[in-house]
């Protein structure tokens, strides 16, 4: 406990976001249409035993908290059952685009924000509680969240950070006493489950979505200053808001999007919901809710079951929705811009963006360093199809393959048996499957090529370990802690959660938690397929 950390409850909050922008005064928690308003002030609703159930260090440190007791006042912040003295908490309204459709006022249905607290650099972060309680934009929802998706938005949010993947982060997970009913698989059997609140932290939970809602009311002024509030605080870097700064302000969120996408492919990720409310205005991953990472790599896996006729939101399909996402936030700030064509070149800039970032960032996991023949696109591009092809887990190949094609190069003895033994080892099939033969024929290939690589073979292994994670957030990984939790056991979670802190370390004494996923955990709900219901 240093000088200078404080305990939650002491800590004093900013309110930016209520100060500067329209909003409904009312503490009114009941769901309703909220028009010609950016927020809504709301009081969470106090659950009846607040406990700490888990607390990122690293994150408390850097916002200059300290760790609160497993019960007391900052346990009941964390909660939303204390609400302290300098904060205005508010519930955002917004709208968006869900599978496609308009869907009209969306808004946080759950999520209250209690205002800002300055990190220890100066810079201000948003704390907002999920399943804090209803808000006007609950719908015929109850406003809370259930352990399970609690549990994996926490420790996914932050496994993802220490990948390197922009993300919001997350502080705590409280457990409230409560219980909350919901019907896991929408097949009429609610069943109740612990409840809990996690509080999350970014600089601003703005998303595409608060703008579209402006922009299909007519809430001209409002859709301007949400704008400028946005790039005053965020992008102060672009200048003062003007009709060339909305410009040069969509390019920059093109681009982080670009950026966050081509994160999310080289790592295997996939969001799960990519509706137009779950785009952050800051290009952060945010909402995790049906979320999974590949085991096998195809291109055409969601964990999400309400997505498994269209596949939507599937791993491959991502890089095209979020243009078609961006789409979308164009077409809300062209009344922002005299010609609405001159946000052309922003959409320009993701395209180009995204296949810079992953092309260079799928040599970095081969450990090349040029791609300039026709024969290395090729080689990359025949890569997707032999991965299908293998049934190969994802993460593994790319894992091992850092080890091995380094240790290749240096001696090439046995070179085809040693290619086979590694697919066999990282693949879903049986040994002896036709695509494991294509694999190697590729693996021969690209191993031609890394020959030519001038660094040594060490220098090519260290980098090729740093850009190829050996521990991500499997999904069997997230139901085990989900599993113990509810039983009270948070050993799982803790130690998961001290893992996933280097996941580019190789940590043997945690081998089991990089294994494959089991045969168990292939088609178990929880693991392998996912609702929205949490
Ligand atoms: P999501 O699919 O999680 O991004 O949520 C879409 C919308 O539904 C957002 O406006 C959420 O705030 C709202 N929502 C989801 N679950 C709940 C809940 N349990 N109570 C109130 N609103 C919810
Ligand atoms: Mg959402």
């Amino acid at each position: 406990m240093s000088a200078n950390t404080f305990s939650i409850d002491q800590a004093t909050f900013e309110n930016s976001l209520v100060e500067e922008l329209r909003g409904e005064a009312t503490l009114d928690n009941r769901p309703r249409q909220v028009p010609g308003f950016a927020y809504s002030r709301v009081q969470p609703t106090p659950v009846p035993d607040p406990h700490l159930l888990a607390w990122s260090d690293d994150l408390a440190r850097y916002l200059g908290l300290e760790k609160p007791a497993e019960r007391g006042p900052a346990a009941e912040v964390l909660a939303g059952n204390r609400v302290t003295e300098s904060m205005k908490p508010f519930a955002a309204r917004y709208g968006g685009h869900q599978f496609g459709s308009w869907a009209g006022q969306l808004g946080d249905g759950r999520a209250i924000s209690l205002g800002e607290l300055r990190a220890t650099d100066g810079s201000p972060w948003e704390i907002q509680l999920k399943g804090a309680g209803m808000t006007p934009y609950s719908r015929r929802a109850d406003g809370r969240a259930v352990l399970r998706s609690s549990l994996r938005e926490y420790l996914c949010s932050e496994a993802m950070h220490y990948l390197g993947v922009p993300t919001t982060r997350a502080l705590s997970l409280v457990g409230t006493g409560a219980k909350v009913v919901r019907d896991m698989f929408y097949n009429g059997n609610p069943q109740e489950e612990p409840g809990a609140i996690v509080a999350r932290v970014a600089p601003t939970f703005v998303r595409f979505g608060n703008f579209q809602i402006f922009a299909a009311n007519g809430e001209m002024d409002n859709l301007r200053e949400l704008a400028d509030y946005v790039i005053r605080r965020y992008y102060p870097e672009l200048g003062e808001p003007s009709a060339e700064v909305y410009l040069r302000w969509f390019a920059e969120v093109s681009r982080r999007t670009a950026v966050m996408v081509a994160h999310w492919m080289s790592v295997g990720f996939v969001h799960g919901v990519m509706n137009t409310d779950n785009m952050s205005i800051l290009g952060l991953t945010i909402d995790y809710g049906p979320y999974g990472w590949l085991e096998p790599y195809e291109p055409d896996w969601t964990p999400n079951t309400t997505d498994f006729s269209y596949r939507r939101y599937a791993f491959g399909q991502q890089p095209q929705v979020a243009l078609w996402n961006l789409v979308q936030l164009a077409r809300a700030i062209a009344p922002l811009v005299a010609d609405p064509e001159q946000l052309r070149p922003g959409l320009d800039l993701y395209g180009t963006t995204l296949a810079e970032t992953m092309q260079a960032m799928m040599l970095r996991k081969l450990g090349l360093t040029t791609y300039e023949t026709a024969d290395d696109q090729q080689l990359i591009e025949d890569m997707h199809q032999v991965l299908v092809d293998g049934v190969m887990d994802m993460t593994l190949f790319f894992r091992n393959l850092s080890h091995l094609a380094p240790q290749l190069l240096l001696d090439a003895a046995n070179e085809e048996a040693q290619l086979l033994a590694f697919i066999e080892a990282n693949s879903y099939a049986q040994p002896g499957y036709a695509g494991h033969t294509v694999l190697v024929q590729w693996l021969q290939r690209y191993l031609q090529r890394l020959r030519q690589e001038s660094a040594t073979p060490e220098a090519i292994r260290e980098s090729m370990l740093a850009a190829n994670p050996k521990y991500v957030l499997r999904n069997y990984l997230a139901q085990k802690a989900i599993e113990a939790a509810e039983t009270g056991d948070l050993s799982v979670l803790n130690r998961l959660m001290e893992v996933l802190k280097t996941p580019y370390a190789e940590q043997p004494e945690h081998d089991d938690l990089a294994a494959m996923r089991p045969d168990w955990a292939a088609s178990k709900p929880g693991c392998a397929t996912l609702s929205c219901s949490s």
